[in-house]
Formats: structure tokens, C-alpha cells, sequence
């Protein structure tokens, strides 16, 4: 058990796609707890493999507040494999020291993944919540992308980054998501 070093935005392997797990072995439950133990050190809400510099499919997620017992969840090989409609988020990142941006998200999704054991299981997250939010957040970072990729407005973005002495936006990776965009604008 330890907590890790958090590697920060600029760090080009935040920007990489990250492997698959073939084995749950003893080195990926030595990684899940040290992901857990990052993650609460830090107060967040979850955090991904590569966040510690393990690129590597794995991520945590503990949405448990203040008086509940922690619940926190682990997710190896993730793929979410349905959503649908669309919600803004306000959204921070560990690897973003103090920066918050709106950004755009599905508001059901269902994920498949396994779990510390190695057992698959299926799970719904449904409404917006901050499940449904941190699990598209976290499975992103598995693949290179992060939440200012799905940023709502890019100059407001821009100008957060710049607050916090943060490499700025790259306008090339912006995800393009029009439907997102049309219903959030439409609910606004
Ligand atoms: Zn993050």
C-alpha cells in the first residue's frame, strides 16, 4: 500500500492509450490499492492507472460523501457499451491541481468490466449522477483523452488552464460530440 506520486497535465503518458489487463495479478492488486490509497489521500472521486503513471486499463471510483462508509469500486478492462442522453457536468480532475471546466456528458451509461477478483460485471449508471459522470471521466483517461477534451466552452476552458499554470488546451483533440451539444444547449 502506498499513496502515489499524482502525475499532472503536460505529462505526455496521460496522453497514451493505456493496456489491457490479461491477468489479475498480484502486481494489478497491489496497483488497485494504491490507486485506492491516492484517491483518498487526494479527496477525489476516483482516478485512473495512468494518473500514477501505469498505463494500464484499470481505474477507481469511490462517489461515497462525508458521513457514508466508503464504497469504493474498481474497474479493469472497462467499455461502456451503451448511453444516451446528455448532461453538463462541472468537472475536476487530480491531474489538474484546482481547475473546473463544464463539460459534456451522457447521462445513462452502462459499463462492463471486472472487478478487483478478475469477475466481470455489469453495471447502470443512470441520471446524471456523479457514478454515471466519474465513469466516463476515469474510462477516458484509459484512452489518452481527458475531461477538457469534452470542455463546453473552450475560451472559458483556456482561461481556467491559464489561472493554474496549466498547458492549454490542444483544439486538435477536442471531441466532437454535436448531439451532446444540441440537447445540453436545448435543456440550458
Ligand atoms: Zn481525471
Amino acid at each position: 500500500m502506498a499513496i502515489r506520486k499524482i502525475v499532472h497535465y503536460g505529462t505526455p503518458s496521460l496522453r497514451e492509450p493505456s493496456k489491457e489487463v490479461h491477468k489479475v495479478s498480484k502486481k494489478i492488486t497491489e496497483l488497485v490499492r494504491d490507486l485506492m490509497d491516492t484517491m483518498y489521500a487526494q479527496n477525489g472521486v476516483g482516478l485512473a492507472a495512468p494518473q500514477i503513471g501505469e498505463n494500464v486499463r484499470v481505474f477507481v471510483i469511490d462517489v461515497s460523501t462525508g458521513n457514508e462508509p466508503l464504497n469504493p469500486m474498481v474497474f479493469i478492462n472497462p467499455k461502456i457499451i451503451k448511453k444516451s442522453g446528455a448532461v453538463k457536468s462541472n468537472e475536476g480532475c487530480l491531474s489538474f491541481p484546482e481547475a473546473y471546466t463544464d463539460v459534456k456528458r451522457y447521462k445513462n451509461i452502462m459499463v462492463k468490466a471486472l472487478n478487483e477478483h478478475g469477475k466481470p460485471f455489469v453495471l447502470e449508471a443512470k441520471d446524471g449522477s456523479l457514478l454515471a459522470r466519474a465513469i466516463q471521466h476515469e474510462n477516458d483517461h484509459l484512452d489518452g483523452v481527458l475531461f477538457i477534451d469534452h470542455c463546453i466552452n473552450r475560451f472559458e476552458t483556456e482561461e481556467v488552464l491559464k489561472k493554474h499554470n496549466l498547458p492549454s488546451l490542444d483544439p486538435d483533440l477536442l471531441v466532437d460530440e454535436k448531439e451532446l451539444e444540441e440537447e445540453i444547449a436545448k435543456n440550458d
